[in-house]
């Protein structure tokens, strides 16, 4: 049995506690709103940095429309956490990457061959910049033995990959995917992703410094996801590492400026990258630039998007 709990469904309020959990703008939602046949619904399944933390596992997010499943990156551990929602490995099937640092597709090797192994009938289906397709093609290789020596061979076994532009990347069954250019400094191109489904949208930063562009995209989205890396005064000055890795994503004030603009329905931080940071100083920072519904992101905490957002946590357990 999951533990799962609700956590939040209030409208319009937003509470000042680190993870706090704002609802969206209506209040008149149904009470059978959990059981919507056409869910449109997120899950943090990592929302950590590169490092092997077990807290926040690597950057993952799932994406549910309708009957369809969409996995956005695959940092460490997503089958875990997969496993712990109780989702089948079968109906993973669809990989959206946005960008080919390691910490983002480190777990991709889990999902191709431990869901084909688990459960999945159908080729993997990825989709990511220019890069993409070699890597699948190489990962293939790489495990190939593996491969070949199964008695169970079917298009599971198999990788269907894409390299894709800016733009339209998805469409079917009512859900659009748009791939957007972030900056992310040398990493180029490096992708943010729009999700929409029924006259809702969510919106994925991917690793990005401040971006105009994804403010266009994430106006008035439902939700918007987005990275977040703060290093302290001290480090700041004395560590060339943390001002390169600052550098290339969005700082707290910056992440804020994004919010106040693009005005989502809820704000929720994902990929957490603190130096020397607290989680209190982090909000603390973002509301010097923003005073909107906000939520800091944990592993295994979902949203349903409906006429509210509803969250719920998962525990993590076996
Ligand atoms: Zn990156
Ligand atoms: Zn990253």
């Amino acid at each position: 049995m999951l533990a799962a709990c609700l956590l939040a469904a209030h409208a319009g309020a937003w509470a000042a506690a680190p993870g706090a959990v704002a609802g969206g703008a209506a209040d008149d939602a149904p009470a059978a709103e959990a059981a919507d046949a056409a869910p449109f619904r997120v899950h943090l399944l990592g929302t950590g940095s590169p490092l092997p933390e077990t807290r926040r596992f690597g950057p993952s997010v799932l994406v549910e429309a309708g009957g369809q499943k969409f996995l956005f990156d695959a940092g460490r551990g997503p089958m875990q956490r997969l496993h712990t929602l109780g989702i089948p490995f079968a109906a993973v099937d669809k990989l959206f990457i946005t960008h080919l640092h390691s910490d983002h597709t480190i777990g991709i090797p889990d999902l191709y061959l431990t869901g084909w192994l688990r459960g999945r009938k159908t080729p993997l289906h990825v989709w990511g910049p220019a890069g993409t397709r070699g890597m699948m093609e190489h990962m293939a290789k790489a495990f190939d033995y593996d491969i070949k020596i199964r008695l169970e061979q079917n298009p599971g076994s198999q990788v269907d990959a894409a390299d894709i532009g800016a733009g339209v990347a998805y469409e079917k069954e009512g859900v659009r995917i748009t791939a957007f250019e972030v900056d992310h400094g040398p990493v180029h191109p490096a992708f943010g992703y729009r999700i929409d489904y029924k006259g809702r949208s969510v919106v994925l930063s991917g690793d990005t410094r401040y971006s105009p562009a994804l403010v266009r995209q994430a106006r008035g989205a439902d939700l918007l996801v987005h990275e977040v890396a703060a290093g302290s005064e001290e480090l700041m000055r004395s560590s060339p590492v943390v001002r390169n890795v600052i550098g290339i994503h969005t700082g707290p004030e910056d992440a804020g400026k994004v919010f106040a603009q693009a005005v989502p329905r809820l704000a929720v931080y994902s990929h957490i990258v603190l130096f020397g940071v607290t989680e209190p100083e982090l909000e603390r920072r973002t509301r010097t630039t923003y005073a909107g519904p906000l939520t800091i992101g944990e592993d295994l905490m979902t949203f349903d998007i409906g006429p509210r957002i509803k969250v719920t946590r998962t525990m993590a357990k076996e």
